[in-house]
């Protein structure tokens, strides 16, 4: 495979990678808003669709707006590695990880996971693909006997699916060390890596196969529009049954969005080093904390996961979530008390979001199903943005009393 042969920056290329020069001298890849593209002659349309000449041919296949988003997100994952990546950018997260799932696997085959997937996943995993007879084994993937012996049992296993770390308690898993026991069991691995970042960590360097991001979050990093992008290192398949499935059904991006998404990608570096010092400021004020019962941030060292995030991350990022001491209404009060901060579900953006999942989007989980994935009454997941952390924590602050 081809080396990400950069000798540049990470910010450099974060800045800089994909770009083409435009004919007309614009400086940033303009909005390309065509439906179709002109073939000079009916040779030329037909070397289009042969392959033979590299070109444009209709929207819903590809655009040069919606090129170079995929391409600087490639770059980026790859980062310094030896490989090369192909990134399909698509309409949202959930229609990536539907490309994924649905090109690579048929009927008879699982994937094995984890709990505590995204809840728009888990709704794909265990409720829409077993009606095509595809299914899933689920087990706690951090203790890594016990995931050899899923792998070993059930040969139809096909794919580990990973999400590093996890909602709501921020769940590590090892990606290198399940990786080799994928390639050992013949599996592929994907990761969704949309709360990390790729400058945070890179799953392909742990020999994950792809690579799944909701665009929709640090990526564009301003919250302005939906995205996903899956991407993969074995370019060829990429390129002919995950390409043609995906150019089949159609989840294209709008070049709109693609647009918004590489002028947030620009200053990611920057915005993720603010972030994070942020979340490191704001973790250690919760942590000591009388109203809080517990932190779950994977830079404190009392965080289960520490070590595997530390080992496998740049930095622990900047999600979080910490349990209040009076349940259900003490997480009401809390949330209905921030003035700063705001009450929303996302993440990524240059605001910081905080959430209740027990009154919000798990209030109608039954609580055993809640406490599965770690949710409890008081749980508060937050998403430290860029404002001033003095800020943050006085809000934070008035908001506990
Ligand atoms: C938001 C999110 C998704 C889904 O992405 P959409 O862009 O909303 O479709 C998938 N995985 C994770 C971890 C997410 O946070």
């Amino acid at each position: 495979m081809k080396k990400n042969t950069t000798s540049k920056g990470w910010g450099s290329v974060a800045v800089h990678g994909g770009h083409r020069p435009d004919a007309a001298h614009a400086h940033l890849t303009p909005i390309y808003a065509s439906s179709t593209y002109v073939f000079d002659s009916a040779e030329q349309g037909m070397h289009r669709f042969t392959g033979q000449e590299p070109g444009y041919i209709y929207a819903r296949w590809g655009n040069p707006t919606v090129t170079e988003a995929e391409e600087k997100i490639a770059l980026l994952e790859t980062y310094g590695l030896n490989l090369e990546a192909k990134g399909i950018l698509h309409a949202s997260g959930m229609a990536a990880i539907t490309t994924l799932l649905m090109s690579t696997l048929s009927q008879g085959d699982k994937i094995l996971s984890h709990f505590s997937l995204y809840g728009g996943t888990d709704e794909l995993v265990h409720r829409i693909l077993p009606r095509f007879g595809i299914s899933a084994v689920i087990g706690d993937l951090r203790d890594l006997d016990r995931a050899e012996e899923l792998l070993k049992s059930d040969r139809s296993i096909k794919m580990l699916y990973l999400e590093t770390p996890a909602n709501p308690t921020l769940q590590c898993v090892d990606l290198a060390a399940l990786c080799a026991l994928a390639k050992k069991y013949n599996c592929l691995v994907a990761c969704d890596n949309t709360f990390a970042t790729p400058y945070l960590q890179q799953p392909l360097a742990h020999g994950a196969d792809f690579v799944i991001h909701s665009t929709t979050k640090f990526l564009n990093g301003h919250g302005t529009a939906i995205g996903g992008i899956l991407i993969g290192k074995d370019v060829e398949r990429m390129k002919t049954s995950i390409g043609k499935f995906f150019r089949t059904t159609g989840a294209c991006a709008s070049p709109f969005d693609a647009y918004l998404l590489t002028q947030g990608i620009k200053t990611l570096e920057v915005r993720m080093d603010k972030h994070c010092a942020n979340a490191e400021q704001i973790a250690a004020f919760l942590d000591q904390h009388a109203a809080v019962a517990r932190v779950n941030y994977t830079g404190l060292s009392s965080h289960p996961d520490h070590v595997i995030a530390s080992k496998q991350m740049r930095h622990a990022g900047a999600l979080l979530s910490f349990e209040l001491k009076n349940g259900l209404q003490g997480g009401i009060d809390f949330m209905n008390k921030l003035q700063l901060c705001v009450r929303a579900v996302s993440l990524g953006t240059c605001d910081t979001l905080l959430s209740h999942p027990a009154s919000m989007t798990h209030f109608s989980v039954p609580k055993e199903e809640k406490e599965k994935y770690g949710i409890t009454d008081g749980l508060i997941r937050m998403h430290v943005g860029i404002e001033t952390a003095a800020d943050i924590i006085a809000d934070l602050d008035q908001a506990l009393q």
